[in-house]
């Protein structure tokens, strides 16, 4: 079934901190928290219009939803909650930060149709969660990760790549994965560092004291991480931050693409073959691929079969019906 979300932001008002990289207005592109009267149509007028047997969920995200005030937060889910009850939407989801769990919090979300809950983990060393003011350790991560299963919700984690005292990345980003895969979620999203304006980073950018991954890098480390965690049934529903106007005009520097995702897919596909080439001669060869993959294979621009070109393979890329596009597979002929 198809997956898809009604996405309500619900601004930096919640958040008692200020993390490093976040300025939450950029972000979310929004100023105002929404009322409840808002949801009410937000949900109207959008939920109708969902595609019939499509598993639309409410998503209230862009801030840190169960630190806001209690009474607030009840209001937007009681706004909610009848879309859920008459079967318009299939859930509800929420983000949040590990530290604004607690078991009345978990009550109330199950009370109020949430199905799933999304953790702004970002890191799971302490030290670089202290070097970018996250406010929380790992130890609070993995606790509120046990407490949102053991009440029955969906568990989402979310990490950074390349965040400011990370002086190995792809080490860093292979340690928090690590740690993501010991905790069994069910869903996560990998968001490379980007430099926001108005950020402490950027300050830290400007200054000379952090320099952020390139596109080419942060692929790389995603082109890593994400068969990691399909290979243990873990949807990675994001990969770079959603592409946005707003956003775009805020960021100084960083590893931002609108098709981010689709270059670190494209990734995967060079790396199995320089893997599948490795034992064989140069010379020309077909690689086949599963449907719909030819793009994502041959890279942006062809990159990836001008790589193996300069390595010694001319290859063309076609499709094959009997292979797993989930698993990506290719064959060498
Ligand atoms: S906890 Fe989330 S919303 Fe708050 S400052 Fe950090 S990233 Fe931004």
């Amino acid at each position: 079934m198809k997956h898809a979300n009604l996405s309500i932001f619900v601004p930096h008002m919640g958040c008692p901190q200020s993390c490093s990289f976040c300025n939450q207005r950029n972000i979310s592109g929004a100023e105002k928290p929404p009322t409840s009267a808002e949801v009410t149509r937000l949900c109207n007028t959008y939920l109708p219009k969902a595609e019939q047997g499509s598993n639309t969920e409410i998503a209230f995200f862009g801030g840190s939803f169960t630190a806001i005030d209690y009474t607030f937060m009840v209001a937007l889910l009681q706004a909610a909650y009848p879309f859920v009850q008459q079967g318009r939407a299939a859930g509800i989801r929420i983000s949040t930060r590990p530290d604004a769990i607690d078991a009345n919090i978990l009550n109330t979300l199950k009370q109020y149709g949430v199905t799933a809950i999304e953790l702004g983990a970002q890191s799971m060393d302490d030290e670089v969660l202290k070097a970018n003011r996250r406010g929380h350790t790992v130890q609070q991560v993995c606790a509120a990760a046990q407490a949102i299963q053991a009440h029955g919700f969906s568990l989402g984690l979310q990490m950074m790549l390349g965040l400011y005292g990370e002086q190995d990345a792809c080490a860093y980003a292979q340690k928090t994965a690590q740690a993501f895969l010991a905790l069994c979620p069910d869903t996560v999203r990998i968001y490379p560092t980007l430099v926001v304006a108005g950020t402490q980073l950027a300050e830290w950018y400007t200054q000379g004291q952090y320099t952020p991954l390139t596109i080419d890098a942060a692929a790389d480390i995603c082109a890593q991480l994400i068969p990691a965690f399909e290979a243990a049934d873990i949807r990675v529903i994001r990969v770079g931050l959603h592409a946005d106007e707003s956003l775009a005009s805020t960021v100084l520097a960083g590893p931002y693409h609108p098709a981010f995702r689709q270059i670190a897919e494209s990734r995967i596909y060079l790396h199995k073959m320089q893997q599948g080439f490795a034992s064989r001669l140069k010379g020309t060869y077909t690689v086949c691929v599963p449907k719909g993959e030819l793009s994502t294979a041959a890279g942006q621009k062809k990159c990836n079969l001008q790589q193996l070109f300069k390595q010694g393979y001319t290859v063309t890329v076609k499709e094959d019906a009997g292979l797993c596009k989930k698993y990506r597979e290719i064959a060498i002929l």
